[in-house]
């Protein structure tokens, strides 16, 4: 039994499973592996390399501290930063062998300027075709490409994002469409103005939803790690969770009636009953909006959490019958018998997606990557 008081398991096996899946989605396009903020909380390198051998072509970070995170764990592939850079992050990306997102001038006149003999400045340039967010509005987007290529650097990428790729039913099902739309318009011209480059809008939800969208590239993140890019349950895509999180009781107590567990005593006992103390709390990323709200799985059942979420620790009800005495193991995410929970479940439950649940377990957590 490990000393640890809570474990983040990743399971890199069933990351190359969905690695594989989703590059058969996107038909014969590269599968550019998402590994942003640590690899959504699952570890960056280590989840980069399992990528990697299950069929993706590319990375993409958010940073050049992430990718040059991944150049010093040994990481050779290319690897796209697709967060607007500023000051000596664009000498950075180039000394890392990055390629870079560029949506304005402001990203031009930074790589442009960070270019060298043997430092090719690649960019990918962003279209903004509805998310509101990076990139150049459409009817500038080849204005860019052509200032981009003026000012000496390489057009290797014509690229834009979805916001509503994940709604496949609602109100905002079909924005994708209008999306994918404006951005179709743009590619013969940029085809043939800069043939090689590649062309990219996926993202996972996009993959997985429509094939259609693949173009040369799709840049997946969610998904690799087993989470439902729709918010459902991942089996329904035949995706398999990765992140396995697990602790133990710490303590397990009898209640009477009326006794209260935690700060502000927002939970008490309505009945005799055991309760059990878990080492994990809010600092861990056991988020406060669990408080009375989540159950976690011991012995095979569930069982419920109780009271306010602390900063270290958690208490659940494990009933009048308990035959638990401390040191068992909690599953918090993942599987045990014939029960299971998913960071979609905790999403759920906190109003949030999953990639906040996996993204916050915080680096008080151990990851043993496995398999
Ligand atoms: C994070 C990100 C992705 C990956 O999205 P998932 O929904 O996790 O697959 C793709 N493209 C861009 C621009 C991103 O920022």
């Amino acid at each position: 039994m490990s000393d640890a008081r809570s474990i983040a398991t990743i399971d890199l096996t069933a990351l190359r499973h969905n690695a594989s899946r989703l590059a058969r989605a996107a038909g014969g396009a590269e599968l550019m592996a998402v590994v942003k903020a640590n690899g959504y909380g699952h570890g960056a390198v280590p989840c980069a390399q399992a990528a990697l051998d299950g069929g993706a072509g590319s990375l993409a970070v958010a940073s050049v501290e992430e990718a040059e995170e991944l150049r010093l764990g040994g990481v050779s592939a290319r690897i796209l930063i697709m967060s607007p850079l500023a000051g000596a992050g664009f000498d950075r990306a180039l000394a890392a062998g990055c390629e870079v997102v560029v949506g304005d001038d402001a990203g031009v006149r930074g790589m442009a300027a960070a270019a060298g003999p043997g430092r090719p400045a690649r960019v990918h340039v962003e279209v903004d075709t509805g998310m509101g967010r990076l990139g150049v509005a459409p009817d500038g987007a080849m204005a860019l490409a052509e200032a981009a290529d003026a000012a000496g650097c390489e057009v290797v990428g014509l690229m834009t994002h979805f916001a509503t790729a994940d709604e496949r039913v609602g109100p905002e099902a079909g924005f994708m469409m209008e999306q994918l739309v404006r951005f179709r318009q743009l590619v013969p011209a940029f085809r043939d103005r800069f043939p090689g480059a590649q062309v990219h809008a996926s993202n996972s939800a996009a993959t997985l939803r429509d094939p259609d969208a693949a173009f040369d590239m799709v840049r997946c993140g969610i998904a690799l790690y087993g989470c439902s890019p729709f918010g459902g349950d991942p089996s329904d895509d035949d995706l398999i969770p990765v992140m396995h999180w697990t602790s133990r009781l710490a303590q397990v107590k009898p209640f009477t009636s009326r006794m209260s567990a935690g700060y502000g005593r927002t939970w008490r006992a309505a009945r005799g009953t055991w309760v059990g103390i878990i080492p994990v709390g809010y600092a861990d990323g056991f988020s406060r909006d669990l408080s009375n709200n989540d159950e976690v799985l011991v012995g095979g059942r569930r069982v419920p959490v109780v009271g306010t979420v602390s900063m270290d620790l958690v208490a659940v009800d494990l009933g009048p019958e308990a035959v638990e005495r401390g040191g068992e193991e909690v599953v918090i995410i993942g599987r045990q018998g014939d029960e299971r929970i998913t960071a979609d479940e905790i999403a759920r439950r906190r109003g949030s997606i999953s990639y906040e649940v996996t993204c916050a377990v915080s680096p008080r957590v151990a990851r043993v990557h496995q398999g």
